[in-house]
């Protein structure tokens, strides 16, 4: 399913651009995933041909027959990254290979076609370099959304042989915006998200469709997101909806659950990689809810914190579940949480040198 030749995203700038004053409006205060830029990276595969039709062009609404495979079987990929406005006015991406990886990874476990890792990295610097204009300034970015779809129309059940991938681009500030003070995180008892040999390592909107009702009743118990459970004992962390979950440990340990049945997200791992330096030792290893309650309860956990493209690191400061609720050391943000995330954010938006060459620079001419 893998091509191997090249795959070039040629920029035909769309004839209806947003005319610079709206686009400052927009700009001016974009909130998360409802501000979409004027273009978009795409491709279209089929069994016979390939990756082929590519291109940086006009973004308007697709056709889809009503049996495209997508719709009846959810066969379905993407990605989240960002584009940095940098304090010389340049643009760069962080860690854009790791998702191209991830993106190859997510395909073969949904058997989509698998996009060349070059390619996914060529498309979405592609889309920025055609939307520079969008990137905003910080802390705001542009949130880059690429995505495979099963277009097929047919409907046995079957991997489609056509398929289309699209980069979408959306100025965005911080996802949970007004909520510094840290977020309340529902303990899901009952729902899970992922089973082993499932698909919760692959990044699917399935996963997403089968979370939904878990947030649902996070959000009616007053909590921002859901914390999961594993599928089998509903005893051990996994994660959060959209975002890794970091325990800080009173002897200096960063705990995290490790890879499996969770997401193996970019953020996850390079905070993983920074601790160091911050005094902590990365441990990837299971931890039950009991450990977190009972460690939260003597103060031998010290911080939670969640990771994500759009989420950064934020903060938990709280806990509930159906057996109760508990707070996190003093109820807010801890030392650790808010020094790795200025850390990151100041790799990510090229306030501080970056050794680990991170950071990946967009020509934007
Ligand atoms: C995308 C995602 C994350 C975060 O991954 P990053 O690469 O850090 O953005 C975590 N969990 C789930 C379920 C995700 O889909």
């Amino acid at each position: 399913m893998t091509t191997s030749a090249p795959v070039a995203f040629p920029h035909v700038p769309t004839p209806h651009p947003t005319p610079d004053a709206q686009r400052a409006g927009l700009l001016a205060d974009p909130g998360f995933g409802r501000v979409f830029t004027d273009h978009v990276a795409s491709a279209t595969w089929t069994a016979e041909l390939g990756w082929h039709d590519t291109g940086v062009r006009a973004s308007e609404p697709l056709s889809l027959h009503p049996a495209a495979a997508v719709l009846h079987y959810a066969q379905e990929i993407f990605e989240g990254l960002k584009a940095y406005r940098q304090p010389d006015g340049s643009v760069a991406l962080f860690r854009p290979a790791l998702n191209a990886a991830r993106f190859a990874r997510s395909a073969r476990r949904l058997a989509l076609p698998e996009l060349p890792e070059q390619a996914f990295v060529d498309a979405v610097a592609g889309l920025v370099r055609a939307d520079a204009a969008w990137v905003p300034e910080p802390p705001a970015s542009l949130y880059l959304r690429p995505f495979t779809v099963a277009t097929e129309a047919f409907l046995g059940v079957r991997a489609a042989e056509e398929a289309r991938f699209l980069v979408t681009a959306s100025p965005a500030g911080p996802l949970f915006a007004g909520r510094d003070a840290g977020l309340t995180l529902w303990i899901s008892e009952e729902l899970s998200r992922a089973a082993p040999g499932g698909t919760g390592d692959a990044k699917c909107g399935g996963n997403y469709a089968a979370g939904l009702a878990a947030q649902s009743l996070a959000r009616a118990h007053d909590c921002d997101q859901v914390l999961f459970l594993d599928a089998r004992e509903h005893r051990w962390l996994e994660e959060s909806g959209t975002m890794n979950v970091l325990l800080v440990t009173a002897d200096g340990e960063l705990v995290t659950p490790p890879l499996g049945t969770i997401l193996d997200g970019v953020t996850r791992r390079s905070v993983l990689e920074l601790v160091a330096d911050h005094g902590l030792t990365a441990v990837e290893r299971p931890v039950s809810v009991e450990e977190l309650r009972a460690g939260c309860a003597d103060g031998s956990i010290t911080e939670v914190f969640a990771t994500g493209t759009a989420a950064v690191i934020s903060p938990i400061v709280a806990f509930r579940s159906a057996t109760g609720a508990f707070t996190v050391g003093a109820g807010t943000p801890g030392p650790h949480t808010l020094a790795l995330r200025t850390e990151l954010l100041d790799i990510q938006f090229g306030r501080v040198p970056d050794p680990r060459g991170w950071r990946v620079p967009v020509a934007l001419t």
